[in-house]
C-alpha cells in the first residue's frame, strides 16, 4: 500500500470497525446489535468513569450518559486516562473533557456529558431510560443512592473501587443477585483509607474498571442474568486476585427486601468529603447562580477565575469553586461548618 492511500478502515469504517468484537463468538453480531441498542450510565468520571467511557465508546455502545460533578486538575493526569493536559489547564468539567474526546474516538456514539451531582433529587432523571450503570464514583454515599435507585426500577449496576494497589468489583443485578446493602448494610464508620492519604496507582483503576466493562459487555450482549456475580478483589502491588463466591442476599436487607430506601427518598444524605482532596461540597437545594455577576461581585475582595462552567474564588488557605446551579466545592477543608460558612459568606445563604 502507498502511505499516501486512505487505509482501509477509513474507507469502510461501518463493516471493519467492530469485526474483533463480533468475531467473539459468544458476543457475535447479534450481541453488537444489542451493544449498539443499549444506554449506559457512568456515574463520576474519574479514574475507573474514563476507562469505562473509552472502552465502552469504542466498544460502540449506543448512548453514553456521563455524569460528573468535578473538574479535571493536574493531580488527575496521572491515571485518568481521557484528560489531557489542556483540559486541566482550563480546568473543564470532567463530563465535557470527556465528551469531546470521546467524539474524536468514536462519532456513532451518543454522547451525553451531565456537568451534576448525582442526588435524591435528580437520580430519576439521570437514570431515566437507563439500561445499565457503572459506578466510577469515589464515595459510598453515592453508592447508596445508585443501590437504591437500581433496586428501584430493576436496573443493574457494577460496582468498582480502588484506593492505594488495591481495587475490588461486584455486579448487583437487582432481584438476582445480593444489591449493595446485602453486602454493607451501613457506610463505614470512622476515618477510611482514601486516594488521598493512601494515593492510588493507575493499574489497579485501569484493571477495576477493565472488569466492570467485561461485565457491562457481557450483560449488555447476553442480558443481566449471564454474569456470575463474585466479588473480585484485587492488589496489583502484590499481585494477587482473588475471586469470592457471588455473596449472599440478606433476607432482611432495608434495601432490596424491606424496599426503606432511604438514600433515594432523601432522608439520609450528607456533604461529601471528596476523595483525592482535603474538601467539601455544599450540594444547596438547586438555586443557580449567575457566574458573571458573581465574579464581578467578588473580584473586589478575592482572585477570581471563571468560564462558562465554573467560578473559582482564591480564598487563602481555602478556594472555592462555584458552579452555574448553585453547587460548591471548598478545597482546604473537611470542616463541614468552614465550608457552610463560607459558601454563607460568598455565595449567600
Ligand atoms: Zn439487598
Amino acid at each position: 500500500m502507498r502511505p499516501t492511500e486512505p487505509s482501509h478502515c477509513l474507507m469502510r469504517p461501518a463493516e471493519s470497525r467492530y469485526s474483533r468484537q463480533i468475531r467473539f463468538a459468544p458476543l457475535g453480531e447479534e450481541g453488537q446489535a444489542k451493544i449498539r441498542a443499549a444506554r449506559v450510565a457512568i456515574v463520576g468520571c474519574g479514574a475507573l468513569g474514563t476507562v469505562q467511557a473509552e472502552a465502552l465508546a469504542r466498544a460502540g455502545v449506543g448512548r453514553l450518559r456521563i455524569i460528573d460533578r468535578d473538574f479535571v486538575e493536574w493531580s488527575n493526569l496521572q491515571r485518568q486516562f481521557l484528560f489531557e493536559e489542556a483540559d486541566a489547564a482550563e480546568a473543564l468539567p470532567k463530563a465535557v473533557a470527556a465528551a469531546r474526546r470521546l467524539a474524536r474516538v468514536n462519532a456513532e456514539v451518543v454522547v451525553e456529558p451531565l456537568v451534576a451531582d448525582l442526588t435524591a433529587a435528580n437520580v430519576e432523571d439521570l437514570f431515566e431510560d437507563i439500561d445499565l450503570i457503572l459506578d466510577g464514583t469515589d464515595n459510598f454515599e453515592t453508592r447508596f443512592l445508585i443501590n437504591d435507585a437500581a433496586v428501584d426500577r430493576g436496573i443493574p449496576w457494577i460496582y468498582g473501587a480502588a484506593v492505594g494497589s488495591y481495587g475490588i468489583k461486584l455486579a448487583i443485578v437487582p432481584g438476582h443477585t445480593a444489591c449493595f446493602r446485602c453486602v454493607y448494610p451501613e457506610p463505614p464508620q470512622g476515618a477510611q483509607p482514601t486516594c488521598e492519604t493512601e494515593g492510588v496507582l493507575a493499574p489497579v483503576t485501569a484493571t477495576i474498571a477493565a472488569l466492570q466493562v467485561a461485565d457491562a459487555l457481557k450483560m449488555l450482549a447476553r442480558g443481566p442474568g449471564s454474569v456470575t456475580a463474585r466479588l473480585t478483589t484485587l492488589d496489583v502491588w502484590n499481585g494477587t486476585i482473588r475471586q469470592l463466591a457471588p455473596p449472599a442476599r440478606d433476607a432482611a436487607c432495608a434495601c432490596c427486601v424491606r424496599r426503606e430506601l432511604v438514600y433515594l427518598d432523601g432522608s439520609r444524605r450528607a456533604p461529601i468529603s471528596l476523595c483525592g482532596r482535603n474538601a467539601v461540597q455544599i450540594h444547596e437545594r438547586s438555586r443557580p447562580v449567575d457566574l458573571t455577576a458573581l465574579a464581578q461581585r467578588l473580584s473586589s475582595v478575592a482572585t477570581v477565575r471563571s468560564n462558562e462552567f465554573a467560578l473559582r474564588v482564591a480564598l487563602d488557605p481555602y478556594e472555592l469553586t462555584v458552579f452555574p446551579d448553585g453547587r460548591a466545592i471548598i478545597k482546604g477543608t473537611t470542616d463541614v461548618g468552614i465550608a457552610r460558612s463560607l459558601y454563607a459568606r460568598y455565595i449567600g445563604a
